[in-house]
C-alpha cells in the first residue's frame, strides 16, 4: 500500500477551518518576529518541557496508507500538557472563534499522537498567545482523554482519506491516459526530441538543466510532454510551469488543451493576479466586505469538489466555480493548488519574497519540478520581487487619514526621512549604503505593528484609507526585504525633488542566493530560453550552481533560413550618434528599399529612434513603406494595433524600442514579420543603479562591464533576431548595425544558429 504523508499543520488546515477569509491575524509580518516570540514563550517553560516534540502517526484510511508527522510546539511530560503557540498583536479575546478553533484543532492533533506514542490515557492541550507587542501570555485550556483524541484524529484522517481517495482515482485515470499518450504534433521536429530526453531525464535525476533552444522551435512542448510522461513513473508528483509573460502562460494553457486533445486526462491550474480574477473588484477581502470572503471555507470543500471534475482549470473555469459555489476565485485557485497535476503560474507565485506556492512547495512531501520558461527574464524580474520603495510623499499622505496612535509613529519616521536628506552630500541626486540605519529600521517595524494592531481592531481600516494602505504594503515588503539583507543589496536615498522629501529605495544587485533559495526544496528544475548566452553568467544569475546541466539544442531550422548581414561601419556609441546618424538613415533607408515584407527596427532608446526618424525623413522616406513607431507609455490598444498591421499588410516599418513589449515575446509567424533591424548592441543605459550592478559583479566576479551591460544587451539582440524564423517554412532576413559587432567577444554572444556575414548590404531573397 502505497503511503501518503500529511503534516498536521496541513491536515488541521485541510479539515478544520471555517468561515470567512480574514487575513488580519496572520500571526507577524515576518517569520523571523514569529520564531523570536516562539523562543520568548519557551524561556518561562520548566525543564520537564520539550520543545518542538516530534510525533508521527500511521493509519490506514479508505484503502491508502495515511502517515501523519508534524512538531508540536511543546510537550510537557510531568504535566501531560501539549501545547501550541500562537503570536499576536491584539487582545486574544478579540480573535475570531474558528480561527482559535483551528489552532486547538492542531493542538488536540499533536496530543492525540503523542497520547499513541507516549501510551498515555489522557493529556491536556493547551493553546498559548503571545501578544507580541505587551510581551504578555494568554492560555486556554482543554482536557482530553485518549479516547476523545483517538477520535477526533480518526476522524480527520477519515475525511482527508476520502478526499484523497478521490484524488487518487483521478491520478489513476491521469497515469493510465499517460502510458499511451501520443507526442500532440505530427511528430518531433529536429532537436526537440533531444530537448524531451534531456527533461525526462532531469526529472529522473532530480537535477538542475539549463536548456537553450532557438525560437520557434516549440520548447513548451518539448518539455511539458516529457514532464507530464514522467508524472506515471512515479519520479515525481507535481509540475509547476512558471513564465515571466501572458504570452508564455498562453502557450502553456495552448500546449495543455493539445495534450487533452491528444488524450492526457490530467488536470491543470492557471494561477492568476488576485486584482484580475477579484468578483468584489474595490471591497477588503474579508467577511464582512465581500460575500465570496463570506463563509468561504464553509463552501470550499464542495467547490474544491467539482474542481476535480473540471480538467482546465484556466480562468474562465475558476470564475465560473467561483460564482457557483460564492467563493472567491482567488482564494479557491491558491486552495487547488496542492491537489492538481500541473499549476501554470507567473514567476511570481514560486520566486517573490510573498510567493504563495514557494511556501507549499518547500513544506509539501511530494516531489515539485518546477519548468522555467523564459528563463532570461528571471534575474531582472527577481531584481524587481526583492526589492522596496518607500517615499516620503507616501509617508505624508498617510498620516493624513492615519488613526492619532499610528499618527505618532509615522511622525518618528518622518524625522528618519529627513535625517537621510539632511545627511546626503550637497548636490548629490541620490546616494548609497550598504546597510539600513537602525533608527530607520526600527521605527519602520514599530509603525508596522502599530498599524497591524489597529487591522486587527478594524478589518476595513485600510480599506477606507488608500494611502494608509499603500504604506502599510511599502513598509511590509521594505521590512521583508531587510530582513533578506547581504552584501548583494544596497539603499539608495533619492534626493528630494519639488519638496517631498526623499524616496528610498532597495535594490537587489544580485538576485542569484536568493533565488538558489527558492530552488532547494524543488525535485528538478528545468530552465528554458532561446538567450542563456554564456552560461556561466545565466547559472550564476539564476541561482544555479555549477553542477547544473547545460545544454544547448541543435536547431530545427537550417541556418541560411535567417541571413544575418552586419553592418560594422557605422559608430552607435552614444558619443558618436549624433555623427553617424546620416550614414545609419541611410543605411535603413537601403535595407527598407531592398528588402521587402514587415520589418521590425530596434533602438537601444526612444531619443535615438525620434533622431533617426527625423534624419530618414530629412533624407525622404523609403517608397512604399507604412510607418509606424513605437512610443513610451503605449496601451495595449496601440499595441494591437501594430500586431494588427502586421497580419494585415506588408510594406510596415515599425520603430521600436529594444528590449520593449516587441523585443520578445510576440509571435509573428509566415509573412507576418521579413526581417529585423538591431542598431547597436542593446547595452543598458549608464547610470547610478547599473554602476552599482557594475561595481558589484566586478567584485565577485572580476567582469564587472559584462555582467552589467554586454551579457544583457546582447541578450536583448538575441531576442529580436528570434522574431524572424518561427515556422520551418520561414525565411528571413536581419541586420545588425553596430562596429562592436566586428569584436569577437560580441560576436561570441550571438545565437550560433544562423549565417552571418560582413560586408555591404546584398540582395537576396527574404
Ligand atoms: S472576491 Fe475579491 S475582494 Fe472578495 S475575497 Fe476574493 S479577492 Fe478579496
Amino acid at each position: 500500500m502505497t503511503e501518503f504523508t500529511i503534516t498536521v499543520r496541513d491536515l488541521a488546515l485541510f479539515c478544520h477551518r471555517q468561515g470567512d477569509i480574514d487575513h488580519r491575524f496572520t500571526p507577524s509580518p515576518t517569520a523571523m518576529q514569529g520564531i523570536e516570540g516562539h523562543q520568548r514563550v519557551y524561556r518561562d517553560r520548566p525543564a520537564s518541557y520539550q520543545r518542538e516534540f516530534s510525533v508521527s502517526y500511521s493509519a490506514p484510511v479508505a484503502g491508502l496508507g495515511l502517515r501523519v508527522r508534524g512538531r508540536a510546539d511543546g510537550y510537557d511530560q510531568t504535566r501531560a500538557l501539549v501545547e501550541e503557540i500562537k503570536t499576536c498583536r491584539v487582545d486574544p479575546a478579540r480573535i475570531p472563534e474558528p480561527v482559535t478553533r483551528l489552532h486547538l484543532a492542531q493542538g488536540r492533533l499533536y496530543a492525540a499522537m503523542i497520547a499513541e506514542q507516549e501510551d498515555l490515557q489522557a493529556l491536556t492541550v493547551q493553546l498559548t498567545w503571545l501578544e507580541l507587542d505587551k510581551d504578555r501570555e494568554h492560555s486556554l485550556q482543554q482536557d482530553y482523554s485518549r479516547a476523545e483524541l483517538r477520535a477526533f484524529l480518526e476522524d480527520s484522517l477519515h475525511r482527508y482519506g476520502t478526499w484523497l481517495a478521490l484524488v487518487q482515482a483521478h491520478r489513476a485515470r491521469r497515469d493510465l491516459s499517460l502510458r499511451d499518450l501520443p507526442f500532440p504534433h505530427r511528430g518531433f521536429r529536429p532537436g526537440q526530441r533531444e530537448l524531451s530526453e534531456r527533461v525526462y531525464k532531469c526529472v529522473h535525476q532530480a537535477g538542475r538543466l539549463l536548456l537553450e533552444a532557438p525560437t520557434g522551435i516549440g520548447k513548451t512542448v518539448a518539455v511539458l510532454y516529457p514532464a507530464l510522461k514522467a508524472l506515471a513513473t512515479g519520479r515525481h508528483e507535481r509540475i509547476v510551469f512558471t513564465t515571466g509573460k501572458i504570452s508564455g502562460r498562453r502557450t502553456a494553457e495552448h500546449t495543455f488543451d493539445q495534450l487533452m486533445r491528444a488524450g492526457y486526462a490530467g488536470n491543470a491550474l492557471s494561477l492568476t493576479a488576485k486584482e484580475q480574477v477579484c468578483l468584489s473588484p474595490g471591497r477588503a477581502c474579508h467577511g464582512e466586505d465581500c460575500p465570496y470572503a463570506r463563509g468561504y471555507y464553509d463552501r470550499l470543500p464542495a467547490a474544491r469538489a467539482a474542481a476535480l471534475d473540471t480538467q482546465q482549470l484556466d480562468r474562465p473555469a475558476l470564475e465560473s466555480l467561483a460564482r457557483r459555489f460564492e467563493v472567491c476565485p482567488y482564494q479557491l485557485s491558491l486552495d487547488l493548488a496542492p491537489w492538481v497535476d500541473m499549476i501554470i503560474a507567473d514567476v511570481h507565485h514560486v520566486f517573490s519574497l510573498t510567493a504563495n506556492l514557494a511556501e507549499r512547495l518547500a513544506a509539501s512531501a511530494e516531489r515539485w519540478t518546477v519548468l522555467l520558461d523564459e528563463a532570461h527574464t528571471l534575474p531582472e524580474r527577481a531584481r524587481q520581487m526583492y526589492g522596496a520603495e518607500l517615499a516620503r510623499s507616501t509617508l505624508v499622505l498617510a498620516r493624513k487619514e492615519a488613526p492619532a496612535v499610528v499618527k505618532k509613529l509615522l511622525d518618528r519616521c518622518n524625522r528618519q526621512f529627513l535625517a537621510l536628506e539632511k545627511a546626503r552630500l550637497p548636490g548629490a541626486q541620490n546616494e548609497w549604503h550598504e546597510s539600513i540605519p537602525d533608527k530607520l529600521h526600527k521605527v519602520l517595524q514599530a509603525c508596522f505593528e502599530k498599524l497591524g494592531e489597529q487591522l486587527a481592531l478594524d478589518p476595513l481600516l485600510l480599506q477606507q484609507r488608500p494611502a494608509l494602505r499603500d504604506w502599510h504594503f511599502a513598509v511590509l515588503q521594505f521590512l521583508r526585504v531587510v530582513e533578506l539583507w547581504g552584501d548583494e543589496f544596497r539603499l539608495e536615498v533619492v534626493a528630494d525633488t519639488g519638496g517631498q522629501g526623499p524616496r528610498l529605495l532597495l535594490h537587489c544587485l544580485d538576485p542569484g542566493r536568493l533565488l538558489a533559495l527558492r530552488h532547494e526544496p524543488v525535485h528538478a528544475l528545468v530552465a528554458f530560453s532561446a538567450t542563456l548566452t554564456p552560461q556561466r553568467w545565466t547559472l550564476d544569475s539564476l541561482g544555479l550552481d555549477q553542477e547544473a546541466v547545460a545544454y544547448r539544442a541543435r536547431s530545427s531550422f537550417a541556418r541560411e533560413q535567417l541571413q544575418v548581414q552586419l553592418a560594422t561601419h557605422i559608430d552607435t556609441r552614444y558619443q558618436q550618434r549624433q555623427h553617424s546618424l546620416p550614414a545609419l538613415a541611410a543605411l535603413l533607408r537601403q535595407w527598407l528599399d531592398m528588402v521587402p515584407g514587415n520589418c521590425l527596427l530596434y533602438f537601444s532608446s526612444y531619443s535615438y529612434l525620434q533622431s533617426c526618424l527625423v534624419e530618414l525623413e530629412a533624407q525622404g522616406w523609403p517608397e512604399g513603406r507604412l510607418r509606424w513607431v513605437q512610443a513610451p507609455g503605449q496601451d495595449a490598444d496601440a499595441r494591437g494595433s501594430l500586431l494588427r498591421q502586421l497580419g494585415e499588410r506588408r510594406d510596415v516599418a515599425a520603430f521600436c524600442v529594444l528590449g520593449g513589449a516587441f523585443g520578445e515575446g510576440i509571435d509573428l509567424p509566415g509573412d507576418d514579420l521579413s526581417s529585423v533591424v538591431v542598431v547597436g548592441v542593446g547595452l543598458p543605459q549608464v547610470n547610478a543603479a547599473n554602476e552599482q550592478l557594475r561595481n558589484h559583479y566586478q567584485k565577485h566576479y572580476g567582469s564587472g562591464f559584462a555582467h552589467a551591460y554586454q551579457y544583457p544587451g546582447m541578450q536583448k539582440v538575441s531576442q529580436a533576431l528570434g522574431r524572424v524564423v518561427r515556422l520551418e517554412t520561414d525565411y528571413g532576413r536581419a541586420l545588425l548595425v553596430d562596429g562592436r559587432y566586428s569584436d569577437p567577444a560580441y560576436r561570441a554572444l550571438l545565437p550560433p544558429w544562423w549565417t552571418y556575414r560582413m560586408g555591404p548590404l546584398q540582395e537576396g531573397p527574404v
